[in-house]
């Protein structure tokens, strides 16, 4: 039996310049991934993190494999991610022939444990990709000393961190190549879509040529590699020039989200809430939560009972050993983080016209079943 879902896990705010942008691209027959608003929003967004260059591209997972093949890595070389992610940053790896190696997260920060990328590094080893996940920023100055240390790049998966700051700066800043994707339910939308930045001229020439077939800029027609067509559609791009006009109030809502969930949960003793939850203007993608093995209802009970309140939650991502693309048997003891958080964190409604009262019922719930 499913409920009636009163309040989603996500939503997207298509309420500003969406409709006017996307009507004058059909009025004037721009509608592949030529015009005026691919170049904008390329030009805005990085701008927005603090890059030099924006690539668009298809979808986070293009953003990723086309960063990774511009980066020229390949089969028999080894690429550093965490275990606790959306599978897509694997399967990006994959797609390059090259080895994803998996670390643990760190226990505080749910994202990959610097301590352990430095223990997972081989001859192989070309790049690591830190996950900022659920919008939570990683370690960066942890990663960025051992990448140097060993002359790694570093590619940052920021699909659930558009605008997250580590140390003042926003993520996405601390890498060779940073990937964003703009998915339905992320913090700001093109319907899909996804974003490789960089500060390296040399590299963004490269991604544009390979997102477009490989297509020589200067000679028609004329391949000197194989590319791919990863390309954004100038519609899509309209919506996401639309959404940038709004980010920042997107980001102040996200703000009061995050500050009301924990107020309301912030003295329930079986709850571990996000990191720095308690520090002013912070937000996240998902406003996410742990519960202890003392509380008196499993994570997927809870699930289940805010389902019978009309209200979607989600559980956390598997650990990546645990499923038969990434399997390792001795999985569960190397990554022992990773299992505990899977198997008790869940994600609570977070978008930005999520009523603010509603987030009280939803702490409600939580703490008379808790
Ligand atoms: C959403 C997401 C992606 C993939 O983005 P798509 O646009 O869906 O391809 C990659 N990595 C992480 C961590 C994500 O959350």
């Amino acid at each position: 039996m499913t409920a009636n879902i009163s309040i989603p896990m996500a939503e997207p705010a298509l309420e500003g310049n969406e409709i006017k942008y996307v009507t004058e691209c059909i009025k004037t027959n721009w509608i592949s991934s030529k015009g005026k608003y691919v170049e904008k929003f390329e030009e805005e967004f990085s701008k927005y993190v603090g890059m030099k260059y924006g690539i668009a591209v298809s979808n986070g997972t293009t953003a990723l494999h086309l960063a990774l093949s511009t980066l020229n890595i390949k089969q028999g070389d080894e690429v550093i991610i965490p275990d606790l992610t959306f599978a897509a940053t694997a399967n990006a790896v994959i797609y390059t022939g090259a080895k994803p190696v998996l670390v643990d997260v760190d226990e505080k920060t749910w994202c990959i444990d610097p301590v352990k990328i430095e223990r997972a590094i081989t001859k192989k080893t070309k790049a690591i990709i830190p996950v900022h996940l659920y919008g939570i920023p990683c370690d960066m100055e942890a990663i960025v000393k051992t990448a140097k240390k060993y002359k790694l790049f570093i590619i940052e998966d920021c699909a659930e961190a558009h605008g997250i700051h580590y140390h003042e700066k926003p993520v996405g800043s601390f890498s060779d190549i940073s990937c964003f994707s703009f998915y339905g339910n992320k913090i700001i939308t093109t319907g899909e879509g996804g974003m490789c930045l960089t500060n390296d001229q040399m590299l963004a020439k490269k991604m544009r040529t390979l997102r477009d077939h490989g297509m020589n800029k200067n000679k028609r027609y004329w391949h000197d590699v194989v590319g791919f067509n990863y390309r954004l559609t100038n519609i899509q791009a309209a919506i996401g020039v639309a959404q940038l006009e709004r980010i920042d109030e997107f980001v102040k809502k996200r703000i009061s989200l995050a500050a009301i969930y924990t107020h309301e949960l912030g003295d329930v003793p079986l709850l571990v809430l996000p990191l720095n939850a308690n520090k002013m203007n912070v937000y996240y993608w998902m406003y996410s939560i742990i519960l202890t093995k003392q509380a008196k209802i499993s994570r997927d009970g809870l699930i289940k009972i805010l389902l019978e309140h009309g209200i979607e939650s989600r559980p956390f991502f598997f650990p990546l050993h645990r499923m038969p693309p990434y399997f390792e048997e001795k999985g569960d003891e190397k990554y022992p983080h990773a299992v505990v958080l899977s198997e008790q964190g869940i994600s609570l409604p977070s978008y930005t016209n999520l009523p603010l009262e509603n987030i009280k019922m939803i702490c409600y719930i939580i703490k008379k079943y808790i």
